[in-house]
């Protein structure tokens, strides 16, 4: 855990916290293909949780589309981290369009644990929110197996309502790759208690599990946490969940513009920061140089 050093308040940072090499490799790419590219490259769906990186690779002419049909035929198309639909990809080579692939390598591991779980006869269970796009590209995948069957819940309250129509007896289950831990863990929980086989993959990202842990051990030691990142990511929403559940207030922002005059600041003495797996550095760096000055 890293302290600054000039501010009045004792500000530390949590000791994982900010981009992590999914994220770092997709927007690299992103922006490598732009610098080449005479057009415009698009990006099937956000290619990270932020907008503000979102909002940079636009001005470079890096654009975000929902489909498929939105690129002209002959662009370049990047994959987006959360990884997408097969469908789409084969539906872009038959547009002739050239499809770089950013899909981070630990969702992709989870889209291939989730297959063949599926191909194993298993009910498969991930872990996730069912509209989160890594999770719809992970149930796309694993319905390219012929009797797939398989679900989403958030939740072990989900659980019977998603299962309805669908065996219990021999289940899969894996995650979301930004799932808080307990939540997978009470989900497999709750399944052993109906299932007479389960095969369970956590497959929680070790750059998640790294930023929870860190986010809550700093969490004990602060007044408050300030957690930097996407209204939109599930990792860094997930940040300010785990240290709320210890107790600790935790303000979630994206950029430093809602911090300032924020009541909660005054009384704390130490502040605690960290930020999603999506977040650049210069945004930590603004939220920083503030706290340094209050
Ligand atoms: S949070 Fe994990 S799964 Fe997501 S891009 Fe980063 S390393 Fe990959």
């Amino acid at each position: 855990m890293e302290q600054t050093t000039k501010a009045k308040k004792k500000i530390l940072i949590a000791e994982h916290s900010g981009f992590c090499y999914g994220v770092k490799m997709a927007v690299d790419k992103a922006f490598d293909l732009a610098e080449t590219s005479s057009r415009p490259v698009y990006v099937l769906g956000e290619l990270i949780h932020n907008p503000q990186v979102i909002e940079k690779l636009h001005e470079k002419n890096v654009k975000t589309v929902k489909s498929v049909e939105e690129i002209p035929p002959g662009s370049a198309c990047l994959i987006r981290t959360h990884g997408v639909d097969p469908e789409h990809i084969d539906k872009a080579q038959t547009k002739d369009i050239s499809v770089s692939d950013a899909t981070c390598p630990d969702v992709r591991r989870v889209q291939e644990r989730a297959m063949a779980l599926a191909h194993e006869g298993y009910t498969v269970i991930v872990v996730g929110k069912e509209e989160h796009p890594e999770i719809v590209g992970i149930m796309a995948h694993s319905r390219c197996i012929e009797g797939a069957n398989i679900v989403a819940v958030n939740s072990p309250d989900e659980l019977e309502s998603a299962l309805q129509g669908y065996s219990k007896s021999r289940v899969g289950i894996v995650s979301q790759t930004t799932q808080k831990e307990e939540t997978f863990f009470q989900v497999v929980a709750e399944v052993a208690k109906f299932a007479r086989e389960m095969k369970v993959y956590n497959t929680i990202c070790p750059a998640t599990f790294k930023r929870q842990t860190a986010a809550e051990k700093l969490a004990h030691e602060v007044d408050l946490m300030v957690v930097i990142g996407g209204k939109n990511s599930s990792n860094t929403t997930h940040l300010a969940e785990v240290c709320r559940e210890i107790g600790t207030p935790a303000i979630h922002i994206e950029t430093v513009a809602e911090l300032t005059g924020h009541s909660d600041l005054e009384a704390a003495e130490t502040i605690g920061v960290t930020a999603g797996a999506s977040t650049p550095d210069w945004l930590v760096q603004d939220v920083l140089h503030y706290l340094e000055s209050l």
